[in-house]
């Protein structure tokens, strides 16, 4: 039989034990009948969907034998959510995005190798699957409805330029999608290429704390990445606009009906 993952590659799983004990004291690591979980409290400190959500999970990661290769289970056991049906009057936890062994659906599967790419590690697990299965929970307790759309996923639309947007520590606009487009380009990030604030300098000299961010952002995101992000983006874009004129045309037509009202009115 191939051994596990974390007999076979210990540096690995060192490296991984590090991360989690500088990054995420509340979670601990344990090995039962040869598998390795991962438990404790995860908690919850973003802003992905327009909401500062702070939260904390009871949870517990079990590792496949051939993680990284494959993705990690993971199981919230704090009865969160059990309450959350109770509240919004559902029976199913699938309609949570819970598969029915009660492990967490954290995403479709055509997706994962772009969350989750080769050579990727436990940070990037809990950062871009993890964390916001469970700030969307939280989301869907509070409102009855989830915050990054029908797939109740994180990397559409809005969600995608909060990812960037972190990633690249800016919230301009022009600049997080200029450095999609850079990132779109089938090559390694270079310090010569234009700047994406458009100065016409050179990314090194004019923002180099942004190319540092670029270079290491490239490790998780392909030019594939990129180009579908691109084409998430574009499709956003539209259906904001769609969406804005629906109210743009509602509302003329509200104000239309009631200045009717009250100039056909009586008193
Ligand atoms: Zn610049």
């Amino acid at each position: 039989m191939k051994k596990p993952w974390y007999k076979s590659k210990p540096d690995f799983y060192l490296l991984e034990q590090k991360i989690i004990d500088e990054k995420y004291p509340t979670l601990f690591y344990s090995v039962r009948d040869s598998k390795v979980y991962l438990s404790g409290i995860l908690n919850i400190n973003h802003i992905y969907a327009n909401e500062h959500i702070t939260d904390a999970y009871e949870i517990e990661i079990e590792f496949p034998d051939d993680y990284p290769s494959s993705l990690p289970k993971v199981w919230e056991l704090g009865g969160r959510k059990e309450n959350t049906l109770k509240k919004r009057g559902l029976s199913s936890i699938l309609d949570l995005h819970y598969f029915s062994d009660g492990s967490a659906c954290l995403c479709y599967e055509r997706a994962v190798r772009r969350y989750f790419p080769e050579g990727s590690n436990i940070e990037i697990f809990l950062r871009r699957l993890v964390e916001p299965f469970f700030y969307g929970q939280s989301y869907f307790q509070r409102h009855g409805k989830w915050p990054f759309g029908e797939y109740g996923h994180m990397y559409e639309g809005q969600g995608l330029i909060q990812f960037y947007s972190d990633e690249l520590n800016t919230d301009d606009l022009n600049i997080i999608f200029n450095c999609i487009k850079l990132l779109a380009k089938d090559e390694q990030v270079k310090g010569h290429w234009l700047c994406p604030c458009r100065s016409s300098e050179s990314l090194r000299k004019c923002h180099p704390e942004l190319f540092k961010r670029l270079y290491d952002l490239r490790k998780i995101v392909s030019s594939d990445d990129a180009k579908l992000d691109l084409t998430h983006l574009a499709k956003a874009y539209k259906e904001y606009q769609v969406r804005v004129n629906r109210q743009k045309t509602y509302n003329e037509l509200v104000n239309k009906s009631i200045r009717n009202i009250l100039i056909n009115r009586k008193f």
